[in-house]
């Protein structure tokens, strides 16, 4: 029997407003779609904790046995600057204060979007759909919701007639917002918007001469607005209703609640059966913002190059450490908070090594099937991963009780023991083994080696810019060489 028959998963939908039991569209079947990046830009690491988040959740769903399409888009096209249709294209902008193709930029930081996230360990999403690539995708739509009275056109850019929409629906519904509050406290035309009500957004925006993103439409030579490409790609991949929707919490108003308008006005039913959405990440007690300095970059907490951390950490640690919060609390980024983290996670990761020569006994002094249960149901209850880490180190005790002659285990329950701590720290939460960590280490030692024989002839043919240069750039990589009597010996940060 598939292990999701006997699990019941409850997700707090944003929707109700509740925790949910979870009842896929289709038996065996999850479809799952977040809203990817903006690749303009180094990924923000607030941004990565919601990934992570989604990242959980996809391997738990791949754990239980569904077959999981799990959609994750790029945005490369179409995010302006503010959220009333105004400014400019954030990629465009990019590649102007550059001077680089607006392609480039998206290029860019796309890489930079995987490096970092191959590095925390997460699975590759099933498609991950471009915005530019479904632009005839979102043409479509765009006509579809003309034809049905709720967009208008105004000098070659189009309108989503909100006011128009709420007469029959609920806009708001999902924000929680309600009409008439919107009303009132959208700030007042400006006389440059073509829009008919301020809360109206654009399905489709004429270009001006100077933007180089731009495509042809039966309205003018231009570009989609945000919200819809999300409409476009989700759609198309997992059918006009789907059963979970999720993304940040800054992305539930304007950007979400447009999507459910334009799905609704587009093909007349709601698109998303639960929507989730994954709480902010702060830094030090305050907002995270490159401007103030309370900032940090991703690769920043892997080389220990910032101020606001003390030392390098794991990927896997700081993985460990964002797990160590639920998905919808805040979670606060700190030194000390990383530091603790860093000590829970090898105190795991030993207990977990223990186990491989872990002496057997006739009998058992802990329930291990019950324990194994409770970390299930902390994974069905809205996916409660600190409480997974809590049941884990429940273990731990036990593992070591085992080693000091306090409790025994059989050799079955030995077994059950450590598949299931493999699924939950490995498989679900996504840590990675040590050893494995261990090997990787093994192969930067020969690496390292390898350019201390290279330096110690470039000093030979005295060629010291070359052996400077080995130095400086292995110091760079946060390994620092030292000079002996017995040779040259290196440590690492
Ligand atoms: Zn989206």
């Amino acid at each position: 029997m598939q292990l999701y028959k006997q699990q019941d998963i409850k997700i707090y939908n944003s929707l109700t407003g509740k925790k949910d039991l979870f009842t896929p569209i289709n038996d065996g079947y999850v479809g799952m779609y977040v809203c990817g990046p903006t690749v303009y830009s180094n990924v923000h690491l607030g941004n990565v904790r919601t990934f992570m988040s989604f990242d959980m959740i996809f391997r738990y769903f791949k754990h239980l046995g569904y077959k999981v399409r799990y959609v994750r888009n790029i945005t490369d096209a179409g995010h302006l600057e503010n959220d009333a249709d105004e400014g400019e294209d954030r990629i465009a902008k990019k590649a102007r204060l550059e001077e680089i193709e607006p392609m480039e930029v998206v290029q860019r930081y796309t890489v930079d979007f995987h490096t970092i996230l191959n590095l925390f360990n997460f699975l590759p999403p099933s498609i991950e759909p471009t915005a530019t690539g479904h632009i005839i995708e979102q043409i479509e739509i765009i006509k579809s919701i003309i034809d049905k009275g709720l967009a208008y056109e105004v000098n070659g850019s189009v309108y989503f007639d909100v006011l128009k929409y709420n007469e029959t629906n609920n806009y708001g519904k999902l924000s929680g917002r309600n009409i008439e509050d919107l009303i009132h406290n959208t700030r007042a035309l400006d006389g440059q918007s073509d829009k008919k009500n301020p809360q109206d957004f654009a399905l489709w925006k004429k270009a001006e001469p100077q933007h180089i993103m731009r495509w042809p439409s039966p309205w003018s030579d231009g570009f989609p607005g945000w919200h819809l490409e999300c409409t476009a790609m989700s759609t198309k991949y997992l059918g006009e209703h789907f059963d979970i929707h999720g993304g940040g919490m800054d992305l539930k108003f304007p950007h979400h609640e447009c999507e459910i308008a334009q799905a609704e006005a587009w093909n007349g039913q709601t698109p998303v059966n639960t929507w989730m959405h994954a709480n902010m990440l702060i830094m030090n007690g305050k907002k995270m913002a490159k401007s103030t300095g309370n900032y940090i970059l991703p690769n920043e907490i892997f080389n220990g190059n910032n101020s606001h951390i003390t030392k390098a950490y794991l990927p896997s640690v700081a993985r460990f450490f964002m797990l160590q919060a639920n998905y919808r609390s805040v979670l606060d980024f700190t030194n000390d908070g990383l530091l603790a983290s860093e000590k829970g996670f090898f105190r795991l990761m030993e207990a977990i090594d223990l186990l491989t020569n872990l002496k057997t006994d006739s009998t058992t002094t802990f329930d291990i099937s019950a324990w194994k249960q409770t970390c299930y149901d902390a994974m069905n209850d809205d996916f409660n991963s600190p409480v997974v880490i809590a049941n884990l180190f429940e273990v731990v005790k036990f593992i070591h009780q085992i080693k000091e002659g306090k409790a025994t285990i059989t050799e079955s329950d030995l077994k059950l023991l450590r598949t299931t701590i493999d699924s939950f720290a490995f498989d679900i939460l996504g840590l990675e083994n040590p050893s494995k960590i261990k090997d990787n280490s093994g192969k930067l030692e020969g690496a390292v080696e390898l350019l201390i024989k290279m330096r110690q002839e470039a000093r030979a043919n005295k060629d010291f810019a070359l052996s400077d240069k080995i130095r400086d750039e292995l110091l760079e990589a946060g390994i620092q060489l030292k000079d002996g009597k017995e040779g040259t010996t290196f440590t690492t940060n």
